[in-house]
């Protein structure tokens, strides 16, 4: 085992990072900007390292100042969270090269699943259900007849996407051709790529991913579904395990169908396989190579620690649980406690003047924030993420109310009063819900 790991990362994942490390007597090193010298992961890490000033691209994406930090602690792995280098296959091989432990998969298979074209097809040929679309880019000739074939509504999707970024949906063959030129010029401006491809544009479906460990001797496990059906403009804010939309029967044989595919193409370490689901059927959108912001969900209902198997896999050992030793207890809910305004969104850092975390049985608050804490303008608004887990949804349900009515920040504005009201919405109550719901609700919901 690693008797030292660097954590690539700040927040609320440097903080869960490091915990892992401590239950299993590993040292740990910190890295941090200068806008970052008195956080929460600085303090609680063995060591730590100043890797440049505020800008993400001058200090957490700064590989050379990360592998020298390394270097001059003697950390023999680098954990890096999610967001920044997670998924940066050219640092996953550069850390290699300095003879470092990378605690993640294979950058073969970082790379194939980075580009959503390979990653498709990859998993297509591995037995995963697909949404129907083209094979591969199209070119502005074959647009049109490509689009009759898969039938209108027909979603462009950029081949180096993320973050909802060039994606455009044509509703009629009128749409086509402007939907295409605005997705292929904001790729261009985003990724430096225009490369577009189309798929079947699903109406109402649900976000449905499935949470899965590898390592190197032939075990692959998943640890059941999470519903991120919550979203607005793509991005996740309320998540669910067990889904309100699967039964037992399918969520196992989601479960099968994703292990056997990650078994065929000799996947490592922790994934998350996303999909949309709707009719009652799974169709592959995404899989990210990383730990995901909303994983102790699938830890609460399964008691299973993801960060520590992550830890243990790459250090070559084996997986301490069978699939049949993988049992679901209960329900568990995430909600993204965010610096910024609960209906416009819009980002609030600064000085938090009160702290006061909920507690209790079933409740965990992950978080980096402390009172007095000054949340910087320069990362993501993520303040910390209330988990709770009942018994059944219900209970769930119940604590978390009574967790957010306890739970105070101060000073600045945070997403708690949106989910107090979710909390008591009767779709929301009844697990009825799909992708566009939450932004149907803001509209409708906003205060004037
Ligand atoms: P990104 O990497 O940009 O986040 P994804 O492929 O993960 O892109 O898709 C993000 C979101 O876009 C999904 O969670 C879903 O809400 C929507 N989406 C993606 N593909 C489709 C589709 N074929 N039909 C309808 N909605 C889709």
């Amino acid at each position: 085992m690693f008797e030292k790991i660097l954590i690539a990362n700040r927040g609320e994942i440097a903080l869960r990072i490091n915990r892992a490390c401590k239950e299993m007597g590993i040292a740990t090193v910190a890295v941090h900007s200068t806008a970052d010298a008195n956080a929460m992961h600085v303090r609680l890490a063995d060591e730590s390292v100043c890797i440049g000033p505020p800008p993400a691209s001058q200090s957490y994406l700064n590989i050379p100042a990360i592998i020298a930090a390394c270097e001059i602690t003697g950390a023999e792995a680098i954990h890096p969270g999610y967001g920044f280098l997670s998924e940066n296959a050219r640092f996953a091989e550069i850390v290699k090269e300095h003879k470092i432990t990378f605690i993640g998969p294979e950058p073969e298979h970082i790379r194939m699943m980075g580009d959503k074209i390979t990653a498709k097809q990859a998993v297509k040929a591995a037995g995963i259900p697909t949404v129907p679309g083209s094979d591969g880019a199209v070119t502005d000739a074959d647009a049109a007849k490509v689009a009759e074939e898969i039938g209108y509504p027909v979603l462009i999707k950029a081949t180096a996407g993320g973050g909802g970024r060039g994606m455009r949906v044509a509703q009629t063959p009128a749409d086509l051709m402007p939907a295409l030129s605005t997705a292929r010029q904001e790729a261009k401006t985003a990724f430096g790529n225009d490369a577009c491809y189309m798929e079947k544009y699903l109406k109402t479906p649900r976000h449905i991913e499935v949470q899965v460990l590898a390592d190197g001797h032939g075990n692959v496990i998943h640890l059941g579904e999470r519903d991120c059906s919550l979203q607005r403009r793509h991005q996740k804010v309320w998540e669910e395990a067990g889904s309100p939309a699967l039964n037992t029967a399918q969520r196992d044989e989601i479960g099968e169908v994703v292990t056997t595919a990650l078994k065929k193409l000799g996947y490592l370490g922790a994934g998350t396989i996303e999909f949309l689901f709707e009719d009652g059927r799974f169709y592959f959108i995404e899989m990210n190579t990383r730990l995901q912001v909303e994983h102790p969900i699938s830890e609460a209902i399964t008691g299973i620690d993801i960060v520590r198997e992550q830890i243990r896999i790459a250090a070559g050992g084996t997986l301490e649980f069978r699939q049949k030793d993988v049992t679901f207890a209960g329900h568990a809910i995430e909600c993204r406690i965010n610096a910024e305004n609960p209906f416009t969104f819009q980002p609030s850092p600064g000085l938090i003047t009160t702290f006061h975390s909920p507690g209790g049985l079933g409740v965990r608050f992950d978080s980096a924030v402390y009172d007095g804490y000054k949340i910087p303008p320069y990362y993501d608004s993520l303040a910390g993420k209330l988990i709770v887990h009942g018994r059944n949804r219900n209970e769930c349900l119940m604590r978390l109310r009574r967790a957010l009515d306890e739970l105070v920040v101060g000073g600045i504005e945070t997403t708690i009063p949106l989910f107090q009201k979710l909390v008591r919405e009767p779709d929301i109550l009844n697990g009825d819900y799909h992708i566009h719901w939450l932004e149907q609700w803001l509209a409708a919901n906003k205060p004037s």
